[in-house]
């Protein structure tokens, strides 16, 4: 539950760091150590954001655990490709490891179980993003221009009732990636402006603006979905699938967390039969529709006006 006590910071917090940090959880493992040990990497200081963030925010919030349970971590990421990115990683090992498209289209009562509880529990990481785009850019809104007035004091809440203003959990979206690149089941809650200077080519940003990013109320897949890892070699569903055989597909390592290089290494080595045209289609932007072909950059400038036009909504 997001209500447990705040967390106190493990006594082993350290020792523990350092043993991570020694191997162990690196490259497509990387996010095991946020699983094991979610207080080593609480930041006491700043809990889940630090007030008055300037322009350094991501690399202040990169990595940082925002919340966790038993069940489940919420963490920053560490390679954020949008203003605000977060990933809610599921702790039971005996699901952890398998893949996320396969484990969330399971139609038998535990797996709907599963699915039931990562939505109840994103939803939640969406709120706390939404609270965080309106703490940044509410300011900016013309949507919370009645809402930040009453809260400046320049103006008095009619009914004593502060005016809702924007819903920015509406711009926050939630899914996984159709061929992630990291082993861990991670979902990915973000702001859809894919403003960050993390977001560096074609492959990082359509993997998050195509269907190549399996938004959760999507699933259950259909067993035929292209996305899904087996679709065609699997006939008769999916039963048939073993978690061990849901690995095989995901042996490329990626050395950079959630960059790109596991994504990258996986569009190219699925082979025909499991290949995703997604990651190499025409780059259109999120907000207009404006397709840019390859050319990435024309497309980087693109995304900062839209980015600030969006704000303003
Ligand atoms: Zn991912
Ligand atoms: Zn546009």
């Amino acid at each position: 539950m997001h209500g447990r006590p705040v967390p106190r910071p493990s006594p082993h917090g350290g020792a523990y760091r350092g043993i991570a940090g020694a191997g162990g959880f690196q490259g497509r493992e990387a996010l095991g150590k946020y699983i094991e040990n979610p207080a080593a990497f609480m930041d006491t200081r700043t809990a889940c954001f630090p007030n008055g963030a300037g322009a350094d925010v991501a690399s202040t919030l990169a990595d940082r655990v925002i919340s966790y349970s038993d069940d489940f971590v919420s963490i920053h990421d560490k390679y954020p490709k949008a203003s605000v990115h977060c990933l809610l990683l599921p702790r039971d090992p005996a699901v952890y490891k398998e893949h996320p498209i396969v484990l969330l289209s399971r139609r038998d009562a535990k797996g709907v179980a599963f699915l039931e509880a990562v939505r109840a529990e994103a939803e939640k990481l969406r709120a706390v993003v939404g609270a965080e785009l309106r703490r940044r850019y509410g300011q900016f809104s013309a949507a919370d221009a009645a809402r930040e007035a009453v809260l400046r004091g320049d103006s008095e809440a009619s009914e004593g009732r502060l005016p809702e203003g924007r819903d920015w959990t509406k711009d926050v979206v939630v899914g996984v990636h159709a061929r992630p690149s990291m082993s861990h089941v991670h979902v990915h809650v973000f702001s859809r402006d894919l403003h960050s200077d993390k977001m560096r080519h074609r492959k990082h940003y359509n993997s998050f603006s195509t269907p190549f990013l399996v938004r959760l109320d999507e699933f259950p897949l259909d067993p035929d979905d292209p996305r899904q890892p087996y679709a065609k070699r699997v006939q008769g569903g999916l039963t048939t699938l073993s978690a061990e055989s849901a690995h095989d597909a995901d042996d490329d390592a990626s050395e950079s967390g959630e960059d790109s290089r596991g994504i990258d290494a996986r569009g190219e080595s699925e082979g025909a039969q499991h290949r995703l045209d997604y990651l190499e289609s025409d780059l259109q932007c999120w907000r207009c529709g404006r397709r840019f072909g390859n050319r990435f950059q024309e497309l980087k400038r693109h995304l900062q006006s839209e980015f600030e036009a969006w704000i303003r909504e």
